[in-house]
């Protein structure tokens, strides 16, 4: 027979399941939660009993619950909610498991109310790494969610953002919600939009980023804002975005980039000394974008492991062979190498294989030489005489060495190369056993990219861009060449980056509307049109703004990163899949023909 379900009744939990110690032996306790496990010792039945807080071994022992309830409790399923009332034991010592809190104790169970039964589980909540599909997951999340492995992700990304809630309160940020129906401005990505009823043909669109209010704020007066601010944007979505993510965003009033830099400097302290008990060193270095590119061949470099970019361009033009010296000749080339330490043993396949590489990655072909000395004859046909030993020395190659160089137009070139050295620092981390690993046994390397270049352009569109967005403030010096030559234009632009991820992007803003109408211009916004989009902002500039600075983090890849996981679906409660659909309420879905009548919405 299977037990009843039963009410609560007058039953209250006097502890959570994570709770119970040696120190409560002897005491009567009640608890509530889910069978986790259940285990049969010769007519004696464990259970470890699970909520949020831990787990508590309880067992049936026949003569304390009789042979009807523990026939009862036999029949326990994996996931039924349960109530238990009994005395705490301490275990006995071969018995007990120190890597639990309540690891020193059990409760002998005295009575046991079944609260709640569970259909047939489409998958195990008890594995820590459970075989399900990522699909099933996320169709069944509130089961994923029981898992202890990611009910801690949760705990941890509440007190993070209460740690940031509670340090920028403290710099005297006011936490202010901007709207969520905004103007639809779309510039960047796609807006997603809501029709309106009241005002038919016409849409908001829900924000991209709180940007332009914020702006506002300042010129409002309210001198230090953040928010923790849901953004929604609709692209196409790559392994790892969301469609809707949220950023600590903030702005600042009469402040610089270092007034901004030391600012998050601090509010990083405080989130990896609260939520992960360890002291990271500020200030973070900083590395200007060209430096970043020409070093690492990316704007987000992680710089826990070396193989720098060597910069061979004076040594590669003076060649003899064009292969090597045309590209690093050329107006704005440049050649550039990567030692791999002990390389030299690097297969001729596996050589061919990073060609393969920065090939994919846009490079012309990579070169490579084993630092032997039989090889030397053969590579002093490209670098003559002492020119080998120049090019050695200034890729700091010795024997045993391999080197890997290419050349072309200089940003192209490091960007390739610097994918090539992200692939070849995988194994470097793997070495030092920084993958996969406790955020304790992790090397925290935070880094701020600065001076950005303000524009790209943009080949399919036939225009500059703006490289982050409009209201950057132009380099003071570089003001003169807006018109004349956008892409010599650098601005006050920053990222700030972790261990090879962008964790956010700022900067000092426009505060005063003709350079704002100027850097308009050039993206290929008329008047009229940048009135249109922006004509609130615009509008308020011309009743004083204060200088101000800003920088939008993302939240979910910080959490992600502290609870050292691999996707940032793990660390977002109820995630979306690549094509933006929510497994678990079905959504986007259709509206009633009623609805849609009401919106003044008619599909063709
Ligand atoms: N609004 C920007 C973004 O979403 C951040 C900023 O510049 O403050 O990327």
């Amino acid at each position: 027979m299977t037990h009843q379900l039963e009410a609560l009744g007058d039953w209250r939990r006097t502890h959570t399941c994570g709770e119970l110690t040696l120190a409560a032996a002897g005491t009567t306790a009640t608890l509530m939660g889910w069978v986790h496990r259940t285990r049969d010792h010769g007519g004696v039945l464990f259970i470890d009993l699970r909520d949020r807080y831990g787990a508590t071994q309880v067992v049936f022992h026949p003569e304390t619950v009789g042979p009807l309830l523990l026939d009862a409790a036999s029949r326990l399923g994996n996931e039924f909610v349960i109530a238990v009332r009994g005395v705490v034991n301490a275990r006995p010592a071969d018995a007990v498991n120190p890597a639990m809190v309540t690891g020193a104790i059990e409760m002998d169970v005295h009575e046991f109310r079944l609260l709640s039964a569970c259909d047939p589980l489409p998958f195990q909540v008890n594995e820590e790494y459970t075989l399900a599909s990522e699909d099933l997951r996320l169709k069944y999340r509130y089961l994923d969610l029981r898992r202890p492995e990611l009910s801690r992700v949760l705990a941890l990304r509440h007190k993070a953002a209460m740690t940031a809630r509670a340090f920028l309160s403290g710099e005297s940020f006011l936490e202010i919600e901007t709207p969520i129906l905004v103007k639809a401005t779309p510039e960047g990505a796609r807006d997603y939009v809501v029709p309106s009823r009241v005002h038919h043909g016409r849409f908001y669109a829900l924000p991209q980023s709180p940007q332009l209010y914020k702006q506002t704020l300042m010129i409002a007066g309210c001198d230090r804002y953040f928010q923790l601010a849901r953004c929604l944007r609709d692209e196409d979505l790559r392994a790892d975005r969301q469609p809707e993510h949220t950023q600590i965003d903030l702005e600042m009033s009469f402040a610089t980039e270092d007034d901004v830099f030391g600012t998050v400097e601090g509010l990083f302290r405080s989130l990896w000394k609260e939520c992960l008990g360890i002291e990271i060193a500020t200030p973070f270095p900083r590395m200007t974008y060209d430096e970043s590119m020409r070093t690492y061949g990316t704007d987000k470099p992680d710089v826990r492991f070396g193989l720098e970019l060597r910069d061979v361009t004076t040594t590669c033009a003076r060649s003899p062979r064009n292969v090597v010296a045309n590209g690093a000749k050329a107006e704005g080339g440049i050649a550039v190498a990567i030692t791999i330490p002990g390389g030299a043993g690097t297969s001729g396949t596996q050589l061919r294989k990073y060609e393969d590489v920065v090939k994919a990655a846009g490079a012309g072909g990579l070169t490579f030489f084993k630092i032997l000395p039989g090889d030397r004859e053969k590579q002093q046909v490209i670098f003559p005489g002492a020119l080998l030993d120049e090019f050695l020395a200034t890729c700091g190659a010795k024997e045993g060495d391999a080197v890997v160089f290419t050349n072309g137009p200089w940003e192209r070139t490091c960007k390739a190369l610097g994918v090539l050295r992200s692939q070849l620092g995988q194994a470097e981390l793997e070495k030092r056993g920084l993958l996969g690993v406790t955020p304790e046994k992790q090397d925290w390397r935070f880094l701020w990219v600065r001076q950005f270049p303000l524009f790209e352009w943009s080949a399919d569109q036939k225009r500059w861009e703006p490289k982050h967005h409009m209201f950057t403030m132009p380099n003071p010096e570089h003001l003169e060449y807006l018109e004349t030559d956008p892409g010599r234009v650098y601005a006050q632009l920053y990222d700030l980056v972790l261990n090879g991820n962008e964790l956010g992007s700022g900067s000092v803003r426009i505060h005063r509307p003709d350079i704002q109408e100027r850097v308009m211009k050039v993206i290929g916004l008329t008047h009229e049109q940048a009135y249109e989009k922006f004509g609130f902002l615009l509008d308020a500039y011309r009743f004083a703004s204060p200088p101000h600075a800003g920088i939008g983090m993302g939240l979910d890849r910080i959490i992600m990163l502290m609870a050292g996981r691999d996707s940032i679906r793990d660390v977002i409660a109820f995630p979306r899949t690549a094509s933006a659909t929510n497994l678990m309420d079905g959504s986007p879905s259709t509206l009633e023909d009623e609805q849609l009548k009401e919106l003044g919405i008619r599909f063709q």
